[in-house]
C-alpha cells in the first residue's frame, strides 16, 4: 500500500553515498541568484491580501497572486485542485516539472498559503515566497526527478488540503513520491539574532519511513551549510502538511524556524515582526537542497558563464607524443589550439560536446607549446605542454 519499501529505503541509502556531499559551485551559482528584493516585495505582497482563511476573498485572491508567479516564471502546468470544508470551496495550487531522467518519481517541495486570524506573513507568506524563488530558479534547470511545487491551503484547519491531495491524487494514481520537502514559518523574529533553521524529520508512527527520513534531513542540514549562512539544527518534525504524507509512509524532511516566534495565528504576525533577512538566507538554503534533492545535472546547467575550465588535468606532461587533456566535465562548444612559443598556431580544433581531448605532438619539435581552450561563451583556459 505505502511506498517506504527496504528497496526505496535502499535506494536512499545508496544515494547517500554514492552522491555524498561536497559543495556543488554549479548549485551554488544558482544559490546566489536567490533575490533579497524579490523576497522582501512578495512577503509584503502576501501581507498585502489580508487573512486568509477559507472562504474568503482574502485566499481566493492570495491563490490568483501565486498561479500568476508561476505563469510569469513559465511553468505552463499549473492545476488547481479544488476542495471543499463546510460550504467553503478552496484550492490547491500544484506545479508540476518534469524530470529528465525519472519523470515519474516526484519530490514534493511544499507550503500553505492559508492563514489564521492574521495575515500571516511569516506563518506562511514566508514558506510561500521561499517556493517563488526555489521554482524561478529551477524552471529551466534539468534535474532527474521531477518536482511538485504545491501550495496547499486549508493547512490551519488540520491538514485538509494536504489530506484532500494524499487522498484524491497520491493514493489514486499511485503516485511515486521519492521526497517531501515542508517549509512553514521560516520567517525568523524581528530583533533577534536568527542564525539557526531547524531541519525537522520523522520521528512518529509509523515508523518505517523514519530511517530514511533522518538521512535526507542530514542532508538537508548539510546543505544549510553549503549553501547559507546560516547553522542547521535536526529536530522533530510536527504541526504542518508533512504530517499526513508522514501517516502516508513517505518520507519527509522541513525547515522550521528557531527562534519561535509568538506572532503568527495572530493579527501581528505582519512583516514588521519578522527578519527578511533570514528568509533570504533560509531560501538560499532551500534552493541549495532542492537542487540536491531533486538531482539537477550539473552538466546540463543552462548557465552560460559555468563553462569556465578549473579542474583540467593533462598527462602524461612531459610528453613523446600524445597527451590527454581531462575537462572534468562535458562542455559543449570547445575550440582548441595549440600554438608554440613564438606564437605560431600548430594546431586547431573544435567539439561539440567533449569531456576528454587527445592532442598528438609526435611530429614537433622538442619544447615548450601553449594549449589554449576556448568555450563560445566562457572563459579561455591556456595550458603548458612540454614536448620532451
Ligand atoms: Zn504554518
Amino acid at each position: 500500500m505505502h511506498k517506504y519499501s527496504i528497496l526505496l529505503l535502499f535506494t536512499l541509502i545508496h544515494f547517500n553515498f554514492s552522491y555524498g556531499q561536497v559543495y556543488n559551485s554549479s548549485y551554488a551559482e544558482i544559490v546566489n541568484k536567490c533575490a533579497y528584493d524579490s523576497i522582501y516585495k512578495n512577503l509584503q505582497q502576501f501581507e498585502s491580501y489580508g487573512v486568509k482563511e477559507i472562504g474568503t476573498s482574502s485566499l481566493n485572491n492570495t491563490k490568483n497572486w501565486i498561479i500568476n508567479k508561476y505563469n510569469h516564471y513559465g511553468y505552463t502546468n499549473i492545476v488547481e485542485q479544488p476542495f471543499s470544508y463546510f460550504g467553503y470551496n478552496t484550492e490547491n495550487i500544484i506545479i508540476t516539472k518534469t524530470g529528465s531522467v525519472y519523470p515519474n518519481k516526484y519530490i514534493i517541495i511544499d507550503a500553505h498559503y492559508d492563514t489564521r486570524k492574521g495575515t500571516g506573513t511569516n506563518d506562511n507568506g514566508s514558506g510561500t515566497v521561499i517556493l517563488f524563488e526555489i521554482a524561478r530558479l529551477l524552471k529551466d534547470i534539468n534535474t532527474e526527478y521531477s518536482i511538485k511545487f504545491i501550495h496547499f491551503s486549508g493547512e490551519e484547519d488540520g491538514y485538509i488540503g494536504s489530506q484532500y491531495f494524499i487522498n484524491n491524487t497520491v493514493i489514486p494514481q499511485n503516485l511515486d513520491i521519492v521526497l517531501v520537502f515542508n517549509i512553514d514559518e521560516v520567517g525568523g523574529v524581528y530583533g533577534m539574532t536568527n542564525n539557526t533553521i531547524v531541519c525537522e524529520r520523522d520521528e512518529i508512527n509509523p515508523t518505517a519511513n523514519n530511517a530514511a527520513s533522518a538521512i535526507v534531513t542530514n542532508e538537508l542540514a548539510n546543505c544549510v551549510g553549503l549553501y547559507s549562512n546560516l547553522t542547521a539544527e535536526i529536530s522533530f518534525a510536527y504541526l504542518s502538511d508533512y504530517i499526513p504524507f508522514e501517516a502516508n509512509g513517505e518520507i519527509i524532511t522541513g525547515f522550521f524556524e528557531k527562534n519561535k516566534s509568538t506572532h503568527p495565528h495572530t493579527i501581528s504576525d505582519v512583516f514588521t515582526n519578522l527578519d527578511v533577512n533570514y528568509v533570504y538566507e533560509v531560501s538560499k538554503a532551500a534552493i541549495g537542497a532542492s537542487l540536491h534533492f531533486s538531482k539537477a545535472l550539473k552538466n546540463v546547467l543552462n548557465i552560460d558563464k559555468n563553462y569556465s575550465f578549473n579542474n583540467i588535468i593533462a598527462y602524461p606532461n612531459p610528453t613523446n607524443n600524445e597527451v590527454s587533456i581531462l575537462l572534468g566535465e562535458t562542455k559543449t562548444d570547445v575550440k582548441i589550439y595549440l600554438r608554440n612559443t613564438i606564437g605560431q598556431t600548430i594546431l586547431t580544433k573544435s567539439y561539440e560536446a567533449v569531456d576528454h581531448i587527445k592532442i598528438n605532438i609526435e611530429n614537433q619539435q622538442p619544447g615548450l607549446y601553449f594549449l589554449i581552450l576556448e568555450t563560445k561563451l566562457g572563459k579561455s583556459k591556456n595550458i603548458k605542454i612540454i614536448k620532451k
